[in-house]
Formats: structure tokens, C-alpha cells, sequence
């Protein structure tokens, strides 16, 4: 039986170019794969994976009003997002759904928390719900292990207070350990 996957890291982990690899491989071997990202991430323009490695596909995007189990997904042998953090609890709920009355596996690729150290809607309803659950791991620049990263205006300053989703624009961010996140400036 097919299940729900959720693949969880801080920023610039290559989620993404997992993401693409999977499609990659399931693609090699002559099976079809939908890829969905949020309408929200426009760093790429809409509809846009982007690895960091430079390769990057076309996908479906998701905006808040998308239900999940209303899609035709016949042929499709595994359903792919990407920035899943960014899906409502009732979406990764349809999503799980999917998986269990369908049969078609869901692999999905998001943030656990923002940078401010809060978790995000959907990731923490894909904590609950997802039958397998794996970290990606990120090194932080101490050498620790990365779990949360922290958001950096242009000046490299870190930022502190606004809004959780400020995707493109002047935000960056850094993946960072719990012990930089309470103890850096
Ligand atoms: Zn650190």
C-alpha cells in the first residue's frame, strides 16, 4: 500500500534536488509523476522546481483554495510537492487520503519551522500524519547539526520579527543549530 512521506529540513538543504531526483528516477524507469509546488514561491516564477544545482522543472502549484482529492490523479504513480510547509492541514489531510484510498504514494518536501522557530500549519499536520518521516540533514556553521534557520536582511543582519511567509524579496536565510538560533545576534 501506498503511503505519505514527508522529507523535512531546515532552508537550502536541497530538498529540491531530492525532490527532482526522485522524479528523476521514477521517470527512468517509465512512470509518470505529478510535481506540485507553492503558488506562494515565486523566487523561480510560478510553477517552478529549481534545485540549486540548476536544474529545474515545471509544476502544478497549490494555492490555499486547491483540493487535493478533486484532481484526476489516474496514471499518476507518485505525487510529488515540494514547499509543503505551505499546504493547509486540511490539504496534507487530502493528501494522506489520497494515499490510502488511491494507492498512489505522496513524497512531500517542506520546513518544519519558520524563523522565527514556530512550525508551520501544514508541516506540523505532515509530522502527525505521514507514515514515514525522515530529516535532511544541514550542517550549520558551527559545525553542529542544522534544525531551524534564521531569516537575513541584504545587509546580512539578522531579522527577528515579520512575517512568516516572505519568500523572494529582500529575505535570506541561513540554516542554522538550536544553540545559534537562541545565541546568535
Ligand atoms: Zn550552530
Amino acid at each position: 500500500m501506498a503511503k505519505l512521506f514527508f522529507r523535512y529540513a531546515a532552508m537550502n538543504s536541497g530538498k529540491s534536488t531530492q525532490l527532482l531526483q526522485i522524479a528523476n528516477n521514477y521517470e527512468t524507469m517509465g512512470k509518470q509523476v505529478a510535481l506540485y509546488t507553492s503558488a506562494m514561491d515565486d523566487r523561480y516564477g510560478v510553477g517552478q522546481i529549481t534545485s540549486r544545482l540548476n536544474i529545474q522543472r515545471e509544476a502544478h502549484t497549490f494555492n490555499a483554495e486547491l483540493n487535493f482529492l478533486a484532481i484526476d490523479f489516474s496514471g499518476i504513480d507518485c505525487i510529488l510537492v515540494d514547499e509543503a510547509q505551505f499546504m493547509s492541514p486540511e490539504q496534507v489531510r487530502q493528501l494522506h487520503e489520497l494515499a490510502h484510498t488511491r494507492n498512489v504514494p505522496v513524497i512531500c518536501f517542506g520546513l518544519r519551522t519558520d524563523f522565527q522557530g514556530h512550525p508551520f500549519p501544514g508541516s506540523a499536520w505532515l509530522l502527525s500524519l505521514a507514515e514515514d518521516v525522515e530529516e535532511i540533514k544541514t550542517i550549520c556553521q558551527c559545525g553542529r547539526k542544522a534544525t531551524m534557520h534564521i531569516r537575513i536582511d541584504a545587509k546580512g543582519r539578522r531579522v527577528k520579527e515579520g512575517p512568516q511567509v516572505e519568500i523572494g524579496g529582500e529575505a535570506r536565510y541561513r540554516a542554522v543549530c538550536g544553540n545559534c538560533f537562541y545565541n546568535e545576534r
